[in-house]
């Protein structure tokens, strides 16, 4: 399957620039989020500690198709794991069943996958309702954009930036935590951006190891993120808990 063609790159970039649910953010206080995608064991292991060592909570992404299986880049986290992620208060969101780019399922195919995702996730979880999605890859489409907004509460993209003055609530923006692309300098300048503009800055990650992916990040730049955030006086919340503070029910 290919992701770069023509037609699915103008799907994706007709579909991001598209607001279904365009809101205000105002915060007195500005927001930091953090979030993992997939989620593989190492995210769940240190991810979740170091967040909760700090008196945080993140946001879990899971592709329930991928639960428990081992890919060539890390062996992705199973129930156990899920479940006790929720037991301890981190927020459990959606990110398909078959974790394919948004654009690759035809409408229907795509509202399936969702409704599968949500119904595995929710057969674990009794209690979840009015979930946060994030998008596979952070790739959308039109039309299952806008199957999203009458769907889910809200859906966290891959778009670099924070989450300032307007928001697209279908196309959260996110900023992947990077031992290349995020040093103390960058993470500084968007941490003084977001307390500035009154923001929601949210953070994106995968695997959380010594020997990170390509797409993961190291214990001890995690654990720097949260207490430089935590020094400036920045609230962490999980998706949900930060759009109640911005005040979307
Ligand atoms: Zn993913």
């Amino acid at each position: 399957m290919r992701f770069d063609g023509l037609k699915s790159r103008l799907d994706h970039a007709v579909g991001r620039r598209w607001p279904f649910r365009s809101v205000a953010v105002s915060l007195d206080r500005p927001l930091v989020s953090i979030t993992f995608d997939d989620f593989p064991l190492s995210a769940y292991v240190h991810g979740g500690n170091i967040l909760e060592e700090r008196g945080a909570r993140g946001t879990f992404y899971v592709a329930t198709g991928l639960m428990g299986s081992t890919t060539p880049l890390w062996t992705v986290a199973g129930e156990d794991e899920t479940v006790d992620l929720h037991r301890r208060g981190h927020e459990l969101g959606l990110h398909s069943h078959g974790h394919l780019p948004a654009f690759a399922m035809r409408p229907a195919a795509f509202a399936a996958d969702l409704a599968a995702n949500r119904a595995r996730l929710r057969r674990l979880l009794p209690d979840l309702r009015r979930e946060t999605y994030a998008y596979p890859y952070g790739l959308c489409g039109l039309r299952q954009k806008r199957h999203l907004a009458g769907t889910v509460r809200a859906s966290r993209s891959v778009q670099d930036g924070i989450n300032a003055e307007r928001m697209d609530l279908d196309f959260i923006r996110s900023v992947e935590i990077s031992e290349r692309g995020l040093d103390n300098a960058r993470l500084d300048t968007l941490l003084e951006r977001t307390v500035a503009s009154r923001g929601w800055l949210v953070f994106f990650t995968h695997d959380v190891s010594d020997r990170p992916s390509a797409y993961g990040t190291t214990p001890a730049m995690l654990a720097r993120l949260v207490e430089r955030t935590q020094a400036r006086g920045i609230d962490i919340l999980p998706v949900g808990a930060a759009l109640d503070r911005i005040g979307l029910s």
